[in-house]
């Protein structure tokens, strides 16, 4: 037995608890970890509330990101003792994930922990912080440069959002930063913001071509946002779109495409190729300010974890929430949410 978070479904609806859990729902693997760190995402939010059909198979633990030590393993490249990253792969959808004190999962998945980092930094970065990277990464393979002029982050104060700033920024590049939270302005530049303008300006329905304004742009909103900001990138300029925060349409006219040979990335962490995400995470090792990772990142309890991913999906959290499996494992806390 081990305690977590168990996301279950019957007639009375979906919810999440914190309990104790059978070893026998950790699901297969060829890798046990003893869970450290784990984090919460915008799609625990949705995990823990039933919000969206993300889990796939119930009764599971959530989470889609850990880091942890290695306790047993038949993996040939893992032995215990490691210390490994987890993103995605299903894992906190159809396969148990982190927000427990114990995982299990398949050798593949796994990423090295960093020397750089702690398992408590890795997630603090966590899959928005990774995912920040792959976008960072698109743009930069793409071929833009910082002087080719700003680069627009949307969703900025949520966990991509103030990642991928940070990241920008101490890449040398010129970061504007769009937010429905202008009370957070300070928060924005310390983290290397140049510029910020409400999300407004781009959240309502557009032309299909605007005034040419990034180089380009990392958006965690989709929808509206997504399409003007296409619609306002630079001649041959790049957008990566890792997110939906406002929205899984798209609606858009051609004309940036054809027009303006703007490109259009599509980011996906969870089923990224391995060599992809050591590479992410190696840049996250040598390119992330820690110290600003720290200023962006809150830290909660286990037993906090449900109530915080019922306020992510509000909009009300800032940047990083970090989970200690290891404390407030108060089984039976009373603490649940859903519907
Ligand atoms: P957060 O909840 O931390 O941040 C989302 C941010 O988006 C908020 O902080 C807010 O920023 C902004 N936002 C929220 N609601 C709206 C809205 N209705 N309209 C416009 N903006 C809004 O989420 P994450 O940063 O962790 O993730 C961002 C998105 O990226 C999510 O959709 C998530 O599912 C997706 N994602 C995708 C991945 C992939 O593999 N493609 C991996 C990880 C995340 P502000 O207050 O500054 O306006």
């Amino acid at each position: 037995m081990f305690t977590g978070i168990l996301v279950t479904k019957d007639d009375a609806g979906h919810r999440a608890t914190l309990q104790d859990i059978d070893d026998g729902l950790l699901g297969e693997g060829d890798v046990t970890l003893r869970v450290e760190w784990s984090t919460l995402n915008y799609k625990d939010g949705l995990a823990i509330t039933g919000q969206s059909p993300v889990v796939r198979r119930f009764p599971l633990v959530p989470g889609i990101d850990f880091a942890g030590t290695v306790v047993h393993s038949s993996h040939p490249a893992w032995r215990p003792g490691d210390q490994a990253i987890l993103n995605g792969w299903g894992v906190g959808e159809s396969h148990s994930g982190g927000l427990a004190q114990m995982a299990r999962v398949h050798g593949d998945w796994l990423v090295d922990l960093p020397p750089v980092f702690s398992t408590r930094q890795a997630m603090a970065i966590g899959t928005a912080g990774y995912t920040a990277m792959l976008c960072v990464l698109a743009l930069e393979k793409h071929g833009i440069r910082p002087a080719d002029g700003e680069i627009l982050v949307t969703g900025a104060n949520g966990g991509v959002g103030s990642v991928a700033i940070a990241l920008l920024a101490g890449l040398g590049y010129t970061v504007v930063a769009s937010t429905g939270r202008a009370s957070e302005a300070d928060y924005l530049q310390s983290l290397g913001a140049a510029r910020i303008i409400d999300r407004a300006e781009l959240g309502a329905p557009g032309k299909p071509l605007g005034k040419e304004r990034w180089a380009g742009v990392v958006d965690a909103v989709g929808s509206h946002t997504l399409a003007n900001a296409c619609a306002t990138t630079k001649y041959r300029g790049a957008v990566a779109a890792c997110g939906l925060a406002g929205g899984m349409d798209f609606p858009a006219s051609v004309a940036p495409f054809i027009l303006r040979g703007i490109t259009l990335y599509g980011i996906d962490s969870v089923m990224a190729p391995l060599a992809l995400r050591q590479q992410a995470w190696q840049r996250l090792a040598s390119d992330l300010d820690v110290a600003k990772l720290e200023a962006i990142t809150q830290e909660i309890g286990l037993s906090e974890a449900i109530a915080v991913g019922t306020a992510l999906l509000q909009g009300s959290v800032r940047g990083r929430v970090v989970v200690d499996v290891q404390r407030g494992l108060a089984a039976g806390s009373g603490l649940h949410a859903g519907r």
